[in-house]
């Protein structure tokens, strides 16, 4: 499905599955604003698309910061000229249960995984709706629709993505603008890798017992997320609002541990 003549912003785009986005939305024909804080790395990702003939900026944006969210949207549609998609992809995750988490954790897991992704979309909203319509497309987790041990305030926050997903998309509904999101499962980012280096052992032999326990036998590639996130995105899925799309390779179809 061609994304000729539209405009997408992808939070956390330097990196992993928000990189893979910008790079199919890119591939569609969409001018993407990859986003994110290390400038060097969503550099190299806006050579990269330009490379292969696409079309893309960078805005340099800590989600963090008050005020930050609000000038990315502004940003994006002084230089880009619109946005008519908004995908919430930046994330952060402590491997801590509540007596190891502090106070510094949990609020900056909820600063980055739930208020930048309100933060962001109230701001594409007000643009979206004045446009005519959207589509928003948020990143959360299986680990929000299931509990994990070890990981409190990312999965209270990624089930909160789930509910923002939800109200937002029953109350624009009518404005023309579609919410989903995507609930990965394990996709090997930086992010797995991070979480298996604190477990220790042998990197290689932690991914195998990884993909043992995954009904596919095997992790997913960023990009295996992303062409999701397109679909959504899509007027293919022109009907689809409100939805949690499981990319897990089957995880959340089964009730405990596969065989
Ligand atoms: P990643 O660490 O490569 O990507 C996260 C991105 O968010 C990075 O580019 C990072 O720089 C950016 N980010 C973090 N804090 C930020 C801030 N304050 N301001 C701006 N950007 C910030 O890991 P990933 O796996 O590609 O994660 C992407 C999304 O997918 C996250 O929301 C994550 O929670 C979600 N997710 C990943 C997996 C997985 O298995 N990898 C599973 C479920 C959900």
């Amino acid at each position: 499905m061609s994304f000729a003549g539209k405009t997408v912003l992808v939070s956390g785009s330097t990196t992993g599955i928000g990189e893979a986005c910008a790079r199919v939305f890119a591939a569609s024909g969409a001018t993407v604003m990859v986003s994110g804080r290390n400038e060097p790395r969503g550099r190299a990702v806006v050579a990269g698309i330009v490379a292969a003939g696409g079309r893309a900026e960078f805005a340099g944006a800590d989600l963090r910061v008050p005020g930050a969210c609000e000038s990315l949207v502004a940003t994006t549609l002084e230089r880009l000229g619109g946005l008519d998609v908004l995908v919430n992809n930046a994330g952060i995750l402590y491997t801590a249960d509540a007596l190891q988490t502090s106070d510094e954790q949990w609020l900056e897991t909820m600063a980055v995984n739930v208020n930048a992704v309100f933060y962001l979309s109230r701001a594409a909203v007000r643009h979206m709706r004045a446009a005519g319509g959207g589509a928003i497309v948020n990143i959360a987790s299986e680990w929000g629709l299931n509990g994990e041990v070890n990981h409190v305030a990312y999965c209270a926050s990624k089930g909160a993505v789930i509910q923002i997903t939800r109200c937002m998309a029953l109350d624009h509904a009518r404005d023309g603008i579609r919410v989903n999101s995507v609930c990965p499962g394990e996709i090997h980012t930086r992010m797995v890798d991070d979480i298996l280096a604190q477990q220790g052992g042998e990197p290689a032999e932690r991914l195998r017992s990884l993909a043992a326990g995954i009904p596919m036998r095997r992790l997913a590639a960023p990009a295996e997320v992303a062409w999701c996130v397109h679909f959504l995105a899509s007027g293919r899925a022109s009907y689809v609002t409100g939805a949690n799309l499981p990319v897990d390779g089957g995880n959340d179809a089964t009730a405990g541990p596969y065989p």
